[in-house]
């Protein structure tokens, strides 16, 4: 069995919507059936979406990558995919991943900035800003369930929902606010 790896960049078609549980919907779809089909083909490799643009890369047995990138080449959701790298492998690079999806864009922009680049445009990056970009996809920790903090809003804007935590934290303030206030009525 011959290993091979492929990234490619490409744009969305659709009009992004607002995130639902951290992640735009097309791309939530998109996650599941890749992370669904990759693992059956034991596929790894990672997918960052921002800007309307992807970045993929992936990495396995070279029939079972040829296959996939013959599908995701047909699908409409994005267009203008430009292959950026498509050579052998030697030995596997992620460990058990079917698909990473970046969770952090602060490392996006963190990656940008140090590369002078205003925006993410993938489709622009010399070879050494592809393996930059896989480093930071190989190197992001994240559950299964994805987190994009790239949703619209720009890095370092405020977060837009409070964590369950928060919340918690503002019911329990505001029920103690009120009994003080019952108490303090009933005394005077
Ligand atoms: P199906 O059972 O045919 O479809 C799965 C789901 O996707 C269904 O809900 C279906 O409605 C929806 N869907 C499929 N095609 C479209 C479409 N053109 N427009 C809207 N909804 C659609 N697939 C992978 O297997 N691995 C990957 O790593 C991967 N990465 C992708 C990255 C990008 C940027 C994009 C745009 C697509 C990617 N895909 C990936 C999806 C791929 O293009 C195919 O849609 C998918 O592989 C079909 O798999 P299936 O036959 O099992 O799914």
């Amino acid at each position: 069995m011959s290993l091979m790896r492929l990234a490619y960049a490409s744009e969305a078609t659709f009009e992004a919507k607002p995130v639902e549980k951290g992640v735009e919907p097309h791309v939530a779809r998109i996650l599941m059936t890749s992370r669904k089909n990759n693992a059956r083909d034991q596929l790894v490799g990672g997918l960052y979406y921002g800007n309307d643009r992807f970045f993929q890369y992936l990495e396995g047995d070279e029939d079972a990558v040829r296959r996939t990138f013959d599908r995701i080449l047909k699908d409409e959701r994005h267009k203008n995919v430009v292959t950026l790298i498509e050579e052998p492998l030697t030995s596997r690079t992620f460990s058990n991943w079917s698909m990473k999806y970046v969770p952090l864009s602060r490392d996006v922009r963190n990656f940008l900035d140090e590369q002078g680049l205003e925006s993410f445009e993938p489709s622009s990056f010399t070879s050494d800003q592809c393996e930059k970009m896989i480093e930071l996809i190989r190197n992001s920790s994240q559950d299964q369930n994805p987190v994009n903090r790239d949703d619209n809003q720009s890095v370092g804007d405020a977060p837009q929902v409070l964590s369950s935590g928060m919340k918690m934290g503002l019911i329990v303030a505001g029920l103690v606010l009120v009994g003080a206030l019952v108490i303090g009525g009933t005394m005077l």
